[in-house]
């Protein structure tokens, strides 16, 4: 993603503030991809003046920035991310194609997969986001992000990501993450998923 004019902004949301419920309601699109994913991408663009990042690509100011500047454009990148890989909710949603493939490769089924990506979810201490990515070889990894982290800081490729930051989760579900990151399989767009997975460089 490339500054306009010298500014980040949100990409538009893929599908109605309602259509992801009763999942994610559209109190959360309200406030969670209106407020607090804004309010990151403000941070960003006032934050990018005078830096050595002027006019760099979000992704390349993610992999090597420090400090208020990482932690801002690190959220702009993961949140639009999070947000674009949704779609309506859909009973025994799955993965199809190549990433179906390389799933079942690399995790032994994708309900193993499900239960290592939720576990590390739940698991995961504080703030953050647990992800999917591709090695360099194509192969997949589940890994745990602090804060506002993001695999590329590592060299992969990032393909699929659940925010368990509080506030992704409290409206429609309260104190209870694991029963947030178990409803989120059933919005999962695996389309935007195995495009991602066939784009990488
Ligand atoms: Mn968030």
């Amino acid at each position: 993603m490339l500054p306009e004019n010298g500014k980040f902004e949100k990409p538009a949301l893929p599908y109605a503030p309602d259509a992801l419920a009763p999942v994610l309601g559209a109190e959360t699109i309200e406030f969670h991809w209106g407020k607090h994913f804004q309010a990151y991408v403000d941070n960003l663009n006032a934050a990018l003046p005078g830096s050595p990042f002027e006019g760099k690509s979000l992704e390349e100011i993610v992999a090597k920035a420090e400090g208020g500047l990482f932690n801002n454009a690190g959220q702009t990148l993961n949140h639009a991310m999070y947000f674009l890989q949704f779609r309506a909710p859909r009973e025994g949603n799955a993965p199809e194609g190549k990433i179906a493939g390389a799933i079942a490769r690399d995790f032994g089924s994708f309900e193993k997969f499900q239960a290592e990506f939720q576990a590390k979810g739940a698991g995961l201490f504080g703030s953050g986001w647990v992800w999917l990515s591709a090695d360099a070889e194509g192969k997949l990894k589940i890994t745990q992000e602090a804060n506002a982290g993001n695999p590329v800081r590592s060299g992969l490729v990032p393909l699929l990501t659940f925010d368990v930051w509080e506030h992704a989760y409290y409206i429609d579900w309260r104190n209870r993450r694991p029963a947030y990151l178990e409803a989120l399989w059933k919005i999962v767009d695996w389309s935007v998923v195995e495009a991602r997975y066939a784009a990488r460089g």
